[in-house]
């Protein structure tokens, strides 16, 4: 059954349009209870549908689609305004680790706030960014000493994009003024974080705003040959990337990629082969090469980073998204010393990095994101998560054995589970048959947000959940996926 507005929006639209104007604040005062909104779920529905415009959302969808008010969250549950509950399988856009109101992520905010809850960070500081730098480059990949502060993963990009380019003209390399990136990557929707990605449905109509950026063929095992491992195809797929840094180093500033996950490209993944090849190769080239772990950051993969498991330190990491345990935008961008050395001058030279965010290194979500360490270094969550991520294995693997589904796929907490036609790789669903919002519509009746990337259907819980929690899901999700192919 599906839970949503009784009316169909696109009338409750019209509505507005002839109803008597609101009255003043002033007014109102004197009248509460007649101007006071409603909050039940249909009200809550039709208030959001004639004021908010939402993301990555073609609004006329809810129309027919339910837009769904959530008043509350616990562990790994959502609850909306009718006290249906949801389990949040993707972690609200791969944010969530540790469950929603987590208590001691809660109390480090609460604590924080009755503090200080904010100061800019330029001349200023405050304890909160100090020991979040200290113990980020304590945990991150040898060699990265230095962290800067943004406030969400764009802007995370756009930090590693300019100090890159600057570094290089600061070291007199002014021909170094391009980018190089994978297909089918993605790296946020600021315009320069968008012409560095290369999911073309994001990208393809802003295309002529865009700078211009070399691609090369993505490690993506999905595209392997028939008999062929990850391992070797990952590796294999490393040619044209080296021939483009032997043809355009002189030229290139970076190149960016997704360690071992390309997730909003469909949690396409790869080897880490390929990235131990691509530290080599950018060394010998002179060519930095930066690190998105947005995404599979903090655990998701199976190490804390995704970098370790090709034993690399990239030249930039940036991180966001599950910094903060999913509380509060914060981003972060861990470089070099020789990078940041590269800056170091007297003001009059002009090579500091000028670049701020209002809410840089804002203290709530520095709070936020050390009480998340606390709960990693305590709780040994990355030891735990294996046998977590096993089980989730396990039970996902099941899921190959249906008709439509091509391929179930893994890296740690992450499985996907892609449809297609006759359940063989080389035979898509046509986007627009929208497959995988069938299976989201499924979901939503049973329990379960699972919000598949067009055909792809993935699970990438919160590390609270609990294998009971895993087995209902991953049933459901069958249900989903038969009622979304049957025809
Ligand atoms: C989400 C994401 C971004 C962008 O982060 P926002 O906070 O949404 O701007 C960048 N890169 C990757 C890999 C992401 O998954």
């Amino acid at each position: 059954m599906m839970p949503g507005p009784r009316r169909p929006c696109h009338r409750l639209g019209g509505a507005r349009t002839q109803a008597a104007p609101r009255p003043r604040r002033l007014e109102s005062r004197h009248h509460p209870a007649a101007v006071r909104p409603m909050n039940d779920f249909a009200s809550l529905a039709r208030r959001d549908l004639r004021s908010v415009w939402h993301p990555c959302t073609q609004m006329k969808d809810h129309e027919w689609l339910p837009m769904i008010p959530i008043v509350r969250g616990q562990g790994v549950w959502l609850v909306d305004a009718d006290g249906r509950r949801y389990l949040d399988a993707v972690s609200s856009w791969w944010v969530n680790l540790f469950g929603h109101c987590n208590p001691r992520i809660s109390g480090a905010v609460s604590a924080q706030a009755a503090r200080l809850e904010h100061v800019m960070l330029a001349g200023f500081t405050h304890e909160p960014a100090i020991e979040l730098a200290e113990r980020l480059v304590a945990l991150a990949p040898p060699g990265l000493s230095r962290c800067f502060y943004a406030d969400n993963g764009s802007s995370a990009i756009e930090v590693a994009l300019k100090m890159s380019f600057h570094y290089w003209r600061n070291a007199g390399r002014t021909r170094k003024r391009r980018f190089l990136t994978l297909t089918n990557s993605y790296h946020g929707e600021t315009l320069g974080a968008l012409a560095v990605g290369h999911v073309e449905l994001y990208r393809e109509i802003y295309h002529p705003l865009l700078m211009d950026v070399l691609s090369v063929p993505s490690p993506d095992c999905y595209l392997r040959e028939d008999g062929e491992d990850w391992e070797s195809h990952s590796a294999r797929m490393f040619e044209p990337m080296e021939q483009a840094l032997a043809r355009h180093a002189e030229e290139l500033c970076a190149v960016i990629v997704e360690p071992l996950v390309q997730c909003a490209g469909g949690m396409r993944m790869y080897h880490p082969v390929y990235l131990a090849k691509l530290r080599e190769a950018c060394d010998r080239h002179g060519v930095h090469l930066i690190a998105d772990e947005i995404a599979v950051g903090f655990g998701r993969t199976g190490t804390l980073f995704a970098c370790e498991q090709a034993g690399i330190t990239p030249d930039f990491l940036c991180l966001s998204k599950g910094l903060t345990g999913g509380y509060l935008p914060l981003s972060v961008v861990l470089t070099r010393e020789t990078v940041y050395e590269a800056f170091y001058d007297e003001y009059a030279t002009l090579r500091a990095f000028l670049h701020s965010h209002s809410y840089t290194g804002n203290p709530l979500a520095c709070s936020a994101a050390l009480a998340t360490l606390d709960i990693f270094a305590g709780d040994d969550v990355i030891e735990r998560n294996r046998a977590l991520a096993a089980h989730l294995g396990r039970r996902c693997a099941e899921l190959g054995e249906l008709d439509h589904v091509a391929e179930v796929r893994q890296q740690g907490m992450i499985v996907a589970v892609e449809l297609a036609r006759d359940g063989d790789r080389r035979q898509p669903y046509d986007w627009r048959e929208r497959r995988g919002l069938r299976v989201y519509r499924h979901g939503l009746g049973h329990e379960a947000l699972l919000r598949p990337i067009g055909n792809v259907v993935y699970f990438m819980p919160p590390y609270v959940i609990t294998p009971a929690e895993i087995d209902g899901l991953v049933a459901t999700a069958r249900d989903g996926i038969r009622a979304a192919t049957c025809d």
